[in-house]
């Protein structure tokens, strides 16, 4: 196979090349009044922002992970309590649980959404937590009050929010949504019989405008959204050195801006984020068609009635993973793996004490998925080769966990 009938795994040069000339003009205007931090610039990215996401106020920050942190640091996370998340996440969510302060700590995701599960997360909070003499819900295993719990929306798919709403509602806990995967995505709450949007329904939200993301910087940025007016204005202060107004410093701050030249290139392709996300939906609907006859020889993502996702990454499962991504290499096709180790088996966080076992559906999972190749760009015959060689493959192959309890 030639290289150029590679498909790659991500494209990020064809969406710029359509885009050069509004995405250089940004650059240009910039450079005419030397607005290269704060003004006029960040203030229309923020306004645009918050607009798509449905909610009062966003502020651009330097990263997703700055976004989170200041979110938690912003929505009221002390040092020293423990928060709650998913082990199944990229390392970005614990860090900024880490950074502010706190604590992580894991409850296992949803089998088929790859989601916090709501029922585990009941079940950690009535057996593994419990009231103190003062009414604060200690964790027993870290002895740490808990306040919040941190949901991701993996793959650009929501977790299931209304139950998770309801439990911290219950145990008076924080929802800060890690929504850095999530751009557009909706979510439909039967108790409130209307969609909301991704980045809406917690206290606060961060989102990661990483290249690669749905929305994506050319460089490091990302964003917190609220309805909140003090929190966002709290975010703001931690992001500039706790400054409301310069040399007056409130509190201690980070210096976690966004320039203005990524503010006005994110505002460029705001207005196609839309339409990118509608063709990453397109595109999910067509490999699903196309792995339609596959049987249980492959899992393929499931979309709950409630959710409307915006598929970030599309992934498959399958009992012989390093198999299928050497055939799939050897075709030319790109794939990805996220994500290969569950956090609570990561080197980084052994200070944890967590064991093998602790979680088993994200360690399950963890080692059976495959990211394919997903972005807008992605033609119908690029993704027709994608689905021959899976299934060219998965034919070869016995399956192992999917097809549990089935005998050959
Ligand atoms: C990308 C990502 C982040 C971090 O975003 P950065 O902009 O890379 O700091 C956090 N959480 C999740 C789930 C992500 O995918």
């Amino acid at each position: 196979m030639s290289g150029s009938h590679n498909i790659p795994f991500l494209d990020l040069v064809a969406p710029h090349r359509e885009l050069k000339a509004e995405l250089t003009e940004v650059f240009h205007r910039a450079l005419d009044t030397a607005g290269f931090i704060g003004g006029p610039m960040v203030e229309e990215l923020e306004k645009a922002f918050a607009a798509f996401c449905t909610t009062s106020h966003s502020a651009a920050v330097s990263s997703g992970t700055d976004a989170l942190r200041f979110a938690l640091m912003a929505s009221g996370v002390q040092p020293g309590d423990a928060v709650i998340t998913v082990p199944y996440t990229f390392i970005a969510t614990t860090e900024a649980i880490s950074q502010s302060g706190a604590l992580p700590e894991f409850v296992d995701i949803d089998e088929r959404t790859y989601n916090l599960d709501p029922q585990k997360l009941r079940a950690y909070l009535q057996t593994r937590c419990a009231k103190d003499s003062s009414g604060k819900l200690i964790s027993r295993r870290s002895g740490r009050p808990v306040s919040a719990v941190v949901p991701v929306h993996l793959y650009g798919q929501c977790a299931d929010m209304d139950a998770i709403l309801d439990i911290a509602k219950q145990y008076g806990l924080i929802v800060v949504e890690d929504a850095c995967q999530a751009h557009g995505a909706e979510y439909f709450s039967r108790k409130q019989n209307r969609w909301f949007k991704a980045g809406s329904m917690g206290r606060a939200a961060a989102f990661s405008f990483y290249p690669g993301k749905n929305l994506g910087a050319c460089g490091e940025a990302g964003a917190v959204t609220t309805n909140d007016a003090e929190l966002a204005a709290k975010v703001k202060m931690l992001r500039d050195h706790g400054q409301a107004r310069k040399y007056y410093h409130e509190i201690e701050g980070y210096n976690g801006r966004l320039d203005a030249i990524q503010c006005g290139i994110l505002h460029v392709k705001l207005r196609h984020l839309p339409k990118w996300n509608e063709q990453r939906r397109e595109r999910a609907a067509e490999y699903d068609r196309l792995f339609a006859g596959a049987g249980s020889t492959i899992g393929l993502p499931f979309e709950p009635s409630w959710s409307r996702a915006v598929y970030h990454l599309y992934v498959v499962r399958t009992g012989d993973r390093e198999g299928m991504i050497a055939h799939l290499a050897k075709a030319g096709i790109g794939a990805g793996i996220h994500y290969p180790v569950p956090l609570h088996s990561q080197n980084a966080y052994r200070a944890l004490k967590y064991s093998q076992g602790d979680f088993p559906v994200a360690e399950r999972v963890a080692g059976e998925v495959v990211s394919l190749p997903m972005y807008p760009q992605l033609t119908a015959e690029q993704q027709r080769r994608v689905a021959e060689e899976v299934l060219r493959f998965a034919r070869l192959e016995t399956p192992v966990t999917l097809a549990a309890g089935e005998s050959h």
